[in-house]
């Protein structure tokens, strides 16, 4: 199998004046073209330090990141910037769409800054929110849609620019617990479409619909394990 991530004893401190404070200490792990892999781990343990990185949002203190076979551990960041936008598309736990725009205009956002024109734009907004069930909502705000809607349409506007890598940071941590299934679902059918797909939650049984699960404490791997009634089918 093919690594997509491959973490070579990643560190990261945060410095605060001129005392460092280590985070992550010594990260190495590959995670596989297509897999769908849940990181948990308590408050604090370095979750979303991790996925920054793994995002290019952030850089590492140490170690090395090799993304789809590019060391991207080292490079400066407007070329971070590019790899960002070709291969990742990254969801937060707090949505951020714009208010003022519709669903459709919020997930073609992307393509704006790409210089797309606007048939294409929005062609591809639509094909994005057709993946995540949505294409009905496409002229709705924010306003008109429930949390579950507004986070798929969040999703859609990660996928727009069809990244390889989809990462999602707690994507669940502000929906109730049947809205967070049918987000996770959504996730699964997105890895099973061909993505691979990187997502925290502290939920035991949101977790359940990964296909793997690593466990941070403390700046380590605690664990890392296939989700036993999903090795089936993996
Ligand atoms: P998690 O997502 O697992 O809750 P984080 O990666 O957000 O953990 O944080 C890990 C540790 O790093 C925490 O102790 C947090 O306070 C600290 N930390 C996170 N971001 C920064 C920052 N920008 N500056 C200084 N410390 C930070
Ligand atoms: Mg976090």
């Amino acid at each position: 199998m093919q690594s997509i991530i491959r973490l070579e004893n990643i560190t990261k401190s945060y410095f605060m004046g001129s005392q460092a404070i280590p985070v992550l200490k010594g990260i190495t792990l590959d995670i596989f073209k297509n897999e769908y892999v849940a990181l948990m781990g308590p408050s604090g343990s370095g979750k979303s330090t991790l996925m920054n990185i793994l995002g290019c949002l952030d850089t590492p203190t140490g170690g090395k990141y090799i993304l789809n076979g590019q060391d991207v551990s080292k490079m400066p960041d407007d070329s971070l910037a590019d790899v960002r936008n070709g291969e990742i598309g990254f969801v937060f736990q707090q949505f951020n769409l714009l208010p003022r725009l519709t669903a459709a205009e919020n997930v073609a956002l992307p393509l704006i800054y790409a210089g797309i024109p606007k048939k294409e734009r929005m062609e591809r907004a639509m094909e994005a929110l057709r993946k995540v069930g949505l294409a009905d909502r496409s002229h709705h705000k924010s306003n008109e849609m429930s949390g579950g809607q507004i986070q798929r349409v969040a999703i859609a506007r990660a996928l727009v620019n069809n990244p390889s890598l989809l990462l999602a940071d707690e994507p669940t941590g502000n929906l109730d617990s049947k809205t967070s299934v049918e987000v996770m679902e959504i996730f699964g059918q997105i890895q099973a479409a061909g993505n691979t797909v990187v997502l925290v939650t502290h939920e035991e049984d949101i977790a359940e619909y990964a296909k793997r699960v690593v466990r941070l404490r403390d700046g380590v791997i605690e664990t890392d394990k296939l989700n036993a009634h999903k090795e089936a089918v993996v």
